[in-house]
C-alpha cells in the first residue's frame, strides 16, 4: 500500500503548479483490488473510493461502511440504465454520464428521491469508437441539456487513448469544462495524475499506485 507516497506527490503537484490542496480529491480506485489491500487504505484513514462496476460494489461496500464512518463512493466505470436506480442509490458521485436516456433516468430518480449523487459528464476525449462518452463537440448540447433536466452537473471526465499524449485530452477536457462554467474535471490515473493536476484536474482516480497491480 502506498497511500502516503501517492499523497506526497500530489502535494508536491499541488505547489508546484498553484493548485490549492483541498480542491484536489484523491479518489482510490478500489476496483478488483483483495478486501484486504482496501481495508488497509481504510485504516490509514482513506475515505475516497471509486469502483468501476455497480455489482462489485454493492457486493464489497456495505460491510466496510458498517465498520467505517464517512466513506464517499465514486462510480468511475459505465452505467447501464438498468441498473441506474441502484447506482443512485449506492453512491455518492457517477463520473460516466454520457447519454440522454441516462439524464433522464436520473432526473426520475432525482425527482422521486429528493437528492442525487453529483455527477459527471464523460467525454470521449479522443473520439474512441469502442469508448463511452459525448464527442467533444456535443459535450456542450449535452451539458446544456443535463442542466435542463435539473441535474447536479458537478464537471467533465474523461478517459485519454492509451497511446496518446494524455496532456492533450486533460487541456481539452479543460478547455470545455470553463467554457460551460464547470470546475469539475475528473482526470488523471496512476500514470498521469501529476499531469492531470498541472491541467486543473479536481478528482483524480488512482489504482494501482496506491493498491498494487490488479489481480
Ligand atoms: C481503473 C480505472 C482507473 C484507475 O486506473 P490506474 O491506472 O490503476 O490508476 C481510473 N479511472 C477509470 C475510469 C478506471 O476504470
Amino acid at each position: 500500500m502506498s497511500l502516503p507516497d501517492i499523497t506526497a506527490r500530489i502535494d508536491a503537484a499541488c505547489a508546484a503548479h498553484g493548485r490549492a490542496r483541498e480542491d484536489v480529491t484523491l479518489i482510490a480506485v478500489s476496483k478488483v483490488q483483495h478486501a484486504d489491500r482496501v481495508q488497509a487504505v481504510l485504516e490509514a484513514g482513506h475515505r475516497v473510493f471509486g469502483e468501476n462496476r455497480v455489482q462489485e460494489a454493492a457486493e464489497r461496500w456495505p460491510q466496510f461502511q458498517a465498520r467505517f464512518d464517512g466513506i464517499v463512493l465514486h462510480l468511475i466505470g459505465p452505467l447501464q440504465s438498468n441498473k441506474a436506480r441502484q447506482a443512485f442509490g449506492m453512491f455518492d458521485a457517477i463520473h460516466t454520464l454520457d447519454r440522454p436516456k441516462l439524464a433522464r433516468r436520473f432526473a426520475d430518480l432525482a425527482q422521486e428521491a429528493g437528492r442525487c449523487p453529483d455527477l459527471f459528464i464523460q467525454v470521449n476525449t479522443g473520439e474512441e469508437p469502442q469508448k463511452a462518452g459525448v464527442l467533444p463537440a456535443e459535450a456542450d448540447a449535452f451539458v446544456a441539456e443535463a442542466r435542463g433536466m435539473d441535474l447536479p452537473v458537478r464537471g467533465l471526465m474523461c478517459i485519454p487513448p492509451m497511446e496518446e499524449e494524455a496532456s492533450l485530452h486533460f487541456a481539452l477536457l479543460a478547455k470545455i469544462a470553463e467554457r460551460n462554467g464547470l470546475n469539475g474535471l475528473s482526470m488523471g490515473m496512476s500514470a498521469d495524475f501529476e499531469t492531470a493536476i498541472s491541467f486543473g484536474a479536481t478528482h483524480i482516480r488512482v489504482g494501482s499506485a496506491i493498491f498494487g497491480e490488479r489481480m
